[in-house]
């Protein structure tokens, strides 16, 4: 059922649209004034209002110009019902961003009729809105996995290096990346593979404590944004996640996955730099052999007491992104 707000200053008015819209299965609600009628747009949410112009302190023209101005009740629309039927008047009152203008004395077929149209404008707004809500969500979301996409990762890590530099808390990252998997998708077929992606997917997703960011960024690899997350901490969930990856009953075969894992320093975080250090980890963990975590922290470690790993070692490694 719609709801319709009436706003007159006069009584009867109000009371013979009340009853004419109820008699027609609206809900009504009523305001004698342009300050309750902005008050009651915003706490009953009506579908349409049909407001009055000349009334005491503010007039219908203000109340639908600071109505249009409300980002959240903007979308309502605004049928003006105004003994002012002058060319001006009807120019201003659409200008102010009316949807509809009637003259008194109303004819009540006519008022029904344009309360009707207004309803179905509002109802095609609402849908494209939702609409539009459920798109952009759904641009976000990979299609296989259900997880988060690399799009979605890449506004997030932004999002989370603003929020961690400003509140000085630790942001950790881990990157997975399932070992030999070109060779498990030769040996059993690409849609076999795809069913290990999800089951990775998923115990990736599980393995973190909320609140979660996990995201496929790539063909079989993911992350994990973990905020407020010292080193030792996102490290742990690494392993977890590891062994647990690697204690699944495969029904083919032991699938294993190696990971990386990234924590920011004190100071401004450079979103790139977190992306990078953890990929660096994430390569070190697959030389060491697969089935491996590796923090960032000890690979640092490791490369200033190796000089000829350090010499040897990748500046850039080559599965980088731009972030
Ligand atoms: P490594 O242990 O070094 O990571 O070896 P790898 O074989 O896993 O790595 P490589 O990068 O050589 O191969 C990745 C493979 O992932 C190649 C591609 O066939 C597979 N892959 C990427 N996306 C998908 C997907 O959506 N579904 C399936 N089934 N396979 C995918
Ligand atoms: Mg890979
Ligand atoms: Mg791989």
């Amino acid at each position: 059922m719609a709801k319709v707000l009436v706003v007159d200053d006069v009584a009867d008015n109000v009371a013979l649209l009340t009853y004419e819209l109820a008699d027609h299965g609206y809900h009504v609600v009523s305001a004698f004034n342009g300050r309750q009628a902005l008050e009651l747009a915003r706490s009953a949410r009506p579908d349409v209002i049909l407001l009055d112009v000349m009334m005491p302190g503010m007039d219908g023209y203000e109340v639908c110009r600071r109505l249009k101005e409300d980002p959240e009740l903007r979308s309502i629309p605004v049928i003006i019902i105004s003994a002012r039927e002058q060319e001006d008047d009807v120019v201003r009152g659409l200008d102010v961003g009316a949807h509809d203008y009637v003259t008194k004395p109303f004819r009540m077929p006519v008022v029904l009729a344009r309360v009707r149209s207004a309803t179905r404008a509002k109802a095609s707004h609402d849908l494209i809105v939702e609409m539009n809500a459920r798109l952009a969500e759904h641009a976000t979301i990979d299609g296989l996995t259900g997880l988060k996409n690399r799009a979605y990762f890449r506004e997030e890590l932004h999002n989370q290096c603003r929020v961690a530099s400003r509140s000085e808390s630790p942001l950790s990252l881990i990157l997975l990346d399932v070992d030999w998997f070109k060779q498990y998708n030769d040996s059993y077929g690409h849609p076999a593979g795809d069913d290990v992606l999800c089951v990775v997917g998923s115990l990736f997703r599980d393995a973190a404590p909320a609140p979660v960011f996990a995201a496929r960024y790539g063909g079989e690899e993911f992350s994990l944004l973990l905020p407020d997350t010292p080193s030792s901490q996102a490290f742990r969930v690494a392993e977890e996640v590891r062994v647990k990856i690697a204690d699944q009953k495969w029904p083919l075969r032991a699938i294993t996955v190696s990971l990386g894992v990234s924590t920011s320093s004190p100071g401004p975080i450079n979103p790139q730099r977190l992306v990078e250090e953890a990929d660096q980890a994430l390569y070190f963990s697959k030389q060491k052999g697969r089935n491996v975590s590796y923090h960032y922290r000890d690979l640092e470690t490791e490369l200033s007491q190796n000089p000829h790993l350090k010499a040897n070692f990748p500046q850039q490694t080559s599965r980088l992104y731009q972030y």
